[in-house]
């Protein structure tokens, strides 16, 4: 008991100085530093040329102008503020909807101090100081998922911030379209020049004529080691010129020249290009596929299992028809974390898959979406870097983490490129997402000029990466970008480092709220027992969990829906919605009947004590069925939601307000 309480006071400790705080505890803090580097900023300005006079006149502030100026800009301000108000509060442990919560303090000020600075992330010519930061963001966040960051081993991995997890996940096909088209346009470029590259260490045999197909199925390292000894071969045999011309051939045989049409017209026997990602993937994938001319139509959807984690023999069988149909695959996604359920798909069997496909000469492209549970990863590390073993994970908690999930974060060392997003499980304002690639010769394949070629035909030197990175914006999506959001989200990696002992410890905490709430589940069912019954529909694997709630006695899903709908009513944020009138904030979602499989679907309906014939893929108008199901849905990710004060545990109060919300709407019931 003493222990007990000795560790909760070591917590508590801990935890005190992270955020600014639900009642804003730490106002000094925040606003003694904020001040202090405000006018360290200043002094910054005098000391640029302090010789010089000031511009702006001494006594300007009693010009009519200028004071007619500040009256408007204060009026609008105030304006804007009274309005933001009624924002969402995140920072509060009462919201627990959508994928935000309080910010850590080092970013969010790392962030608003670097905004004065203005430093643009498109070149180090415009930030010479925070580009090189966000190049270490990278590696630091690589690192967190096991990726080689040491420039002396190859392959080496490199990441930059993005403005979200959508931009990541672009980018992530972006990068895997540019290399594992590159041979097809390379073999053809050649065939054409009547050039032969000789032996290739790394070819498919007679690289120059192999098959398209042949050509596809080559691993992203495969491809860029490839790539680097055909530009030898070529720099050997050609003179300057020629090589060039050569060189520049190639590029205009690149599908990213002649684009999706034109690069299939000339390569009919590629089929075209699929990307396999599980049934709950969030809807950036399929925007990703539209954007880049892949296709929606090609975002082949894997069913999921009862867990609401992709299902491997579904992968499988997906593989084997593609197999068999000769249809190139791009990329397999694995979701660590889904956006609904936070489920984690099993990326080891991903893996594990692609190592049998391989031998069957089928090859793709691994990426993990963890935008949402990409921190997670934290907790599996010690500070030296090694990972933690189950067992001593499993010490941690009751429950996390499972042997797949457990197996899938360790496996995502051998992935090749995972999107995380710092502004959701990394505590820092929004406009911060990051792309992780586990090998950075990919950006051979990126430059928007021509192609280099180096005296060693197997490695290109970390000089030559590091220049390449200085011009951030040729090898990323985007152009000019905030430097102040990969500050932030560094600094706080700085002050709270990657591992189990440090940031680990915050999201165990969002671990532990979770299965606080899984475990107590029982006390809201026998408050409300003979009134509805609640139904948890999926055993969460991390931090998110969802609720279905059922009115005693009704056995049609489309009146559970709308009951559930009437119960999110209370916990919603809106324009014509006073936030102080909400006791929680919740979110929601829905799971449609051609998502879960036939057990599942069977298992929900009679844990709700609906009848089975009312949950349907085509609803009649009978006004009873429906093609989903209402979840309610609820982020855990404040560390302070189970309260570690006596009486202030916000998952029990939420449970008792929503048994309250659950007697009222079965009161206002009609009929
Ligand atoms: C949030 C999320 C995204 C999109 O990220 P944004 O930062 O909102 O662009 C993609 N995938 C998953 C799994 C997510 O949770």
């Amino acid at each position: 008991m003493n222990m007990r309480r000795q560790e909760e006071d070591e917590l508590v400790d801990w935890l005190s100085p992270l955020f600014l705080g639900s009642y804003a505890e730490n106002n000094e803090l925040l606003e003694k530093v904020l001040v202090e580097l405000l006018r360290d900023h200043v002094y910054w300005r005098r000391n640029i040329h302090p010789e010089d006079r000031p511009q702006i006149p001494v006594l300007a502030d009693t010009g009519p102008e200028y004071r007619r100026f500040v009256g408007r800009m204060k009026t609008e301000l105030h304006g804007l503020t009274a309005r933001l108000k009624n924002s969402a509060p995140f920072f509060n442990p009462r919201y627990i909807g959508h994928m935000a919560s309080d910010l850590l303090l080092p970013g969010l000020i790392a962030q608003l101090v670097t905004t004065l600075y203005n430093p643009n992330h498109v070149t180090d010519e415009a930030s010479p100081v925070t580009l090189p930061l966000e190049l270490e963001l990278g590696r630091q966040l690589a690192a967190m998922f096991g990726f080689n960051t040491d420039p002396e081993q190859e392959p080496c991995a490199w990441g930059h911030a993005t403005s979200g997890g959508t931009i990541a996940n672009d980018e992530s096909l972006w990068y895997f379209r540019a290399v594992r088209y590159w041979p097809l346009a390379a073999a053809i470029a050649l065939r054409e020049a009547g050039f032969d590259p000789g032996a290739l260490k790394h070819g498919p045999e007679d690289f120059v004529h192999a098959p398209d197909h042949v050509l596809f199925n080559l691993s992203v390292d495969h491809v860029i080691r490839l790539r680097r000894e055909v530009l030898a071969s070529i720099d050997h045999q050609l003179d300057r010129r020629q090589a060039r011309d050569l060189a520049r051939r190639i590029e205009s045989e690149r599908v990213e020249y002649l684009g999706m049409a034109e690069f299939h017209l000339r390569h009919p026997e590629l089929g075209t290009p699929v990307v396999l990602v599980a049934d709950t993937a969030h809807y950036s994938w399929e925007k990703a596929l539209k954007l880049l001319g892949l296709g929606a139509a090609n975002l082949e959807p894997v069913a999921v299992n009862e867990r609401m984690r992709l299902d491997s023999k579904a992968l499988d069988d997906a593989l084997a028809r593609l197999a068999d149909e000769r249809r190139p695959v791009l990329a397999v996604v694995g979701i660590l974390g889904t956006t609904e359920f936070g489920s984690i798909d099993p990326v080891h069997e991903i893996v594990a898959a692609r190592q049998r496909w391989r031998r069957e000469g089928m090859e793709f492209a691994i990426h993990v979406d963890a935008a949402w549970g990409g921190y997670l990863a934290s907790m599996f590390h010690r500070p030296d870097g090694t990972l933690l073993d189950h067992a001593e994970m499993r010490r941690r908690f009751h429950l996390f983490p499972s042997e797949p999930v457990y197996k899938a974060f360790a496996a995502l060392r051998h992935v090749d490129s995972v999107t995380v997003d710092p502004h959701k499980l990394g505590y820092v304002p929004f406009g911060c997402g990051a792309y992780v690639a586990r090998n950075r010769g990919m950006t051979d394949f990126i430059s928007q000029k021509a192609a280099y070629v180096f005296d060693d035909a197997e490695t290109v030197p970390d000089s030559e990466y590091e220049r390449r990175f200085r011009n951030l914006g040729q090898y990323i999506l985007e152009g000019s970008k905030p430097g102040a959001a990969a500050a932030g989200a560094w600094l706080s990696h700085r002050v709270l480092p990657l591992d189990a002992d440090n940031f680990g410890r915050l999201c165990a905490e969002t671990i532990r709220n979770c299965e606080y709430f899984f475990e107590h589940i029982d006390q809201l069912r026998d408050e409300l027992a003979g009134v509805a019954r609640v139904v948890l529909p999926f055993e969460p694997d991390t931090n998110l969990v969802c609720l279905a709630i059922n009115p005693s006695g009704n056995r049609s899903l489309a009146r559970m829906n709308a009951f559930g709908r009437r119960l999110y009513e209370h916990l919603s944020v809106g324009e014509e919605v006073d936030i102080h009138s909400r006791e929680f904030f919740g979110s929601r979602t829905v799971v449609h009947r051609h998502k879960l499989g036939e057990r599942a679907a069977e298992r929900l309906m009679a844990e709700l004590d609906l009848d089975p014939s009312t949950f349907v893929d085509e609803p009649d108008d009978s006004g009873e069925q429906a093609d989903s199901i209402f979840l309610l849905r609820h982020t855990l990710m404040n560390p302070w939601l189970s309260g570690h004060d006596e009486g202030m545990n916000y998952l029990d109060r939420y449970c008792r307000h929503l048994a309250e919300l659950v007697r009222q709407a079965m009161r206002d019931q009609p009929g």
